[in-house]
C-alpha cells in the first residue's frame, strides 16, 4: 500500500477542517486535507443564513459578549459547557473580521459596517451574512487561504476508512482513492477529525448526501465515545416535499408561519419570540398543530413572505426564493411556501474539550459539527455552527500545533492492511445484504422512532431494530464489482457508519429520561436538572451494544433556570 508521511492529517475539507489547516500548515507543519468530495463541495457551502458574532463598536449598543453567551447557554437547555460558549462569543468578532480579511464578502451597512439580523433566541441581532449564500462564501474564501500554504497536500475524492492506532496513539489513517480504489496509508502524529454531521440516517433531512457521520462511525469503532449523541436538531422550514431548507433568514427577514385557517400559530406557543423562537421550540409547535388537525393534506404548513415584497426578497432571500420556485412551483413574492421540520444538525459528536482535545486517544482532535466542544448543548441556536466551526476550527489548529511540537513520531503502522483488506470484502462477496435495503430501514427507523417527539417504546423498538442492523450489516455486499469509481462500495461504508452512530443515539435517548431542548420524551415531558443536569457518553462495544458513561456539565456563572421565549 502507499504510504504518505505529515505532521496532521485532517479528515474533512469544511470549514472547520480548512481553517485548522490553515493554523497548522501557517506554523510550518506539513498537512494533509483528506476528503470525500472537493472541498468546496462540503455541507459547510450549503449554509445560506449566516455566522453570529458580537463584534465591538458594530453590534447593537445594549449588546455584549456576555448576553450572547447567555443566549448560547439558555438555548441549548443549560446543557451547554459556560465556558465553552464563552470563549466562542470572545472569539466571534475577531473570527468574522479575519474571514473578512481575507476576502469574504460580507453584507454591509449603509455607513459600511458589517450588516447584522435576528436569528431564533437571540436577545440582540448578531447574524452576520452574505446574502442567503454565507456557507459558499466563507469555505471559497478558507479554500483560496489554505491554497497558498504550499505545505498542505489536499487528497480530494479519497474516502477515509479508518484510524490507524498505536495503543493509545493515533497513527494516521487509511483512505481510499476513489476513482481507482487504492488505498493509502497518511500516517501523522496528530489527527482532526472534521467529518461534518450525519442527516442521511433521517428519512428527512436538510443535509447533502455526502453527510453520513463517517467521523462518529470511525471515531466510535476506535473505542472513542460520542457525547450527547440524544441531541438531534430538527429544522423548522424545510420546502415540502423536497426538504430543501428554506434558511431561518426568511424568519429573521419578517416570514411568518401560518396554519391551515391562516393563523400565525407561533403567538400561541412563543408569546415574545414568535417564529424566532428556538429551533426545537418550533419544530415541535409545527407538529402539534399539524398533529391536531391545523395543517394541509400530506403534512405541511405555511410560510408567508408576500408581505415583504418582491424587491426586498431577492435582495436578501434569493435563494429561497429560487428553491421554492424551482422545487415547489411557487413564487414566493406572491405565495406562501409549503414547509415542514427535518433533520438539521447533530448536537452531538466527539467528546473533545475547549482547546479541541480528546482525552481517549493521544493525538486525536475534532472540530465543526463532527466534534462536541459542547456550546450548542441540547439545541443549536442558528448561525452559531458556522462560528463554531471557525472560532473551535483555530483554536483546535492551535492546540495541535503545540502538540506537534512536543510529540515525537510513533513508528509502528499495524492494523493498516486489514483495514484495507476490509473495503474489498464487499466486493468479493456475490450475496448477502444489500446497503439499500439496510439503508431503507435505517431511515424509517429514526425518523418514526428517534424523530422530534420520543418515548421509551419508540426508542426500545429503535435500539434492537438497529442492533439487529448492525449484525446484518456484516453481510453486505456490493453488486458492482468494478474498481472504478465504484461508489456502491462506498456508500456500503457510510451505511455501515450511519449504522454505528444511530445505534449510540436511539440508546442515548432511551436512557435520558427527561426532557431537554431537542430531546423531548412524550413520557417524561419535563426537565429534570437533579438528575440530568449531565452529558452523556456513548461508548460502542464488541457485543453490539452502546455502553453510556457521564460527565458533568460546566457551569461558570448561569444557574439553570425556566426556558421560556
Ligand atoms: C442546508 C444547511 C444550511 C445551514 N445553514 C447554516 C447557517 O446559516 N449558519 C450556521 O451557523 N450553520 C448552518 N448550517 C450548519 C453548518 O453549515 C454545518 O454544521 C457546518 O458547516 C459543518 O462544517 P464542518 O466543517 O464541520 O463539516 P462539513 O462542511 O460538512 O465538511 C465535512 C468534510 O468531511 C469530509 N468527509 C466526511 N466523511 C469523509 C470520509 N469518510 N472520507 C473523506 N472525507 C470525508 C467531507 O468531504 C467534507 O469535506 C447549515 C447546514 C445545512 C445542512
Amino acid at each position: 500500500m502507499e504510504k504518505k508521511e505529515y505532521d496532521a492529517v485532517i479528515l474533512g475539507g469544511g470549514l472547520a477542517g480548512l481553517m485548522a489547516a490553515n493554523y497548522v500548515a501557517d506554523a510550518g507543519f506539513k498537512v494533509a486535507v483528506v476528503s470525500k468530495v472537493f472541498p468546496t463541495r462540503s455541507h459547510s457551502a450549503a449554509a445560506e443564513g449566516g455566522i453570529a458574532a458580537y463584534i465591538n463598536g458594530n453590534s447593537d449598543p445594549n449588546d455584549d459578549p456576555e448576553f450572547m453567551s447567555y443566549d448560547e447557554v439558555k438555548g441549548g437547555d443549560y446543557l451547554v459547557d459556560q465556558n465553552a460558549a464563552e470563549l466562542l462569543s470572545d472569539k466571534s468578532g475577531e473570527i468574522v473580521r479575519i474571514l473578512d480579511t481575507w476576502g469574504a464578502p460580507f453584507n454591509r451597512q449603509p455607513d459600511g459596517r458589517i450588516a447584522l439580523r435576528y436569528f431564533g433566541g437571540q436577545t440582540y441581532p448578531r447574524t452576520r451574512f452574505v446574502a442567503d449564500k454565507t456557507g459558499m462564501a466563507l469555505l471559497h474564501t478558507l479554500f483560496e487561504h489554505a491554497s497558498g500554504f504550499s505545505n498542505i497536500d489536499f487528497y480530494s475524492e479519497y474516502y477515509v476508512l479508518d484510524i490507524v492506532k498505536d495503543g493509545n496513539n493515533v497513527n494516521g489513517l487509511v483512505a481510499m482513492e476513489m476513482k481507482n480504489m487504492d488505498p493509502i496509508y497518511l500516517k501523522s502524529r496528530a489527527l482532526l477529525i472534521a467529518s461534518g454531521g450525519l442527516g442521511m440516517v433521517y428519512k428527512h433531512s436538510t443535509n447533502s448526501y455526502i453527510s453520513t457521520g463517517d467521523g462518529y462511525g470511525i471515531a466510535l469503532r476506535s473505542g472513542v465515545p460520542l457525547k450527547d449523541p440524544e441531541f438531534v436538531q430538527f429544522h423548522p422550514t424545510c420546502l415540502y416535499p423536497s426538504d430543501i431548507l428554506i434558511s431561518e433568514a426568511a424568519r429573521a427577514e419578517g416570514a411568518i408561519l401560518k396554519n391551515n385557517k391562516n393563523e400565525r400559530f407561533m403567538a400561541k406557543y412563543a408569546p415574545h419570540k414568535f417564529d424566532l423562537a428556538p429551533r426545537d421550540i418550533v419544530s415541535r409547535s409545527m407538529t402539534m398543530e399539524m398533529m391536531e388537525g391545523r395543517g394541509f393534506e400530506g403534512g405541511y404548513l405555511s410560510l408567508d413572505l408576500t408581505h415583504l415584497g418582491r424587491e426586498y426578497i431577492m435582495e436578501r432571500l434569493t435563494l429561497a426564493y429560487d428553491a421554492a420556485k424551482t422545487f415547489a412551483g411557487v413564487d414566493a413574492a406572491e405565495e406562501m411556501i409549503p414547509v415542514r421540520p427535518a433533520q438539521h444538525y447533530f448536537m452531538g459528536g466527539i467528546d473533545v474539550d475547549i482547546t479541541g482535545t480528546n482525552s481517549d486517544l493521544n493525538g486525536l482532535f475534532a472540530a465543526g459539527e463532527a466534534a462536541c466542544v459542547s456550546v450548542h448543548g441540547a439545541n443549536r441556536l442558528g448561525s452559531n455552527s458556522l462560528l463554531e466551526t471557525l472560532v473551535y476550527g483555530r483554536e483546535t489548529g492551535k492546540t495541535m500545533v503545540d502538540f506537534l511540537k512536543k510529540h515525537k513520531n510513533v513508528e509502528s503502522s499495524d492494523g493498516t492492511e486489514e483495514i484495507a483488506n476490509n473495503a474489498y470484502l464487499y466486493i468479493k462477496k456475490e450475496t448477502g445484504e444489500h446497503f439499500g435495503t439496510l439503508l431503507d430501514e435505517l431511515k424509517e427507523t429514526m425518523w418514526n422512532n428517534v424523530g422530534i417527539f420520543r418515548d421509551e417504546n419508540k426508542l426500545g423498538d429503535a435500539v434492537k431494530g438497529l442492533q439487529n442492523l448492525r449484525e446484518r450489516a456484516k453481510n453486505m455486499y456490493v453488486t458492482d464489482k468494478t474498481t472504478n469509481y465504484n461508489t456502491e462500495v462506498f456508500n456500503a461504508f457510510e451505511t455501515r457508519n450511519m449504522i454505528d452512530v444511530s445505534l449510540a443515539i436511539a440508546t442515548a435517548a432511551l436512557n435520558r429520561t427527561e426532557t431537554r431542548g431537542a430531546h423531548f420524551r412524550n413520557d417524561y415531558p419535563v426537565r429534570n436538572d437533579d438528575n440530568w443536569m449531565k452529558h452523556t457518553l456513548a461508548y460502542l462495544k464488541p457485543d453490539n451494544t452502546i455502553e453510556i458513561k457521564y460527565k458533568s456539565v460546566i457551569v461558570t456563572k448561569w444557574k439553570p433556570e425556566p426556558r421560556v421565549y
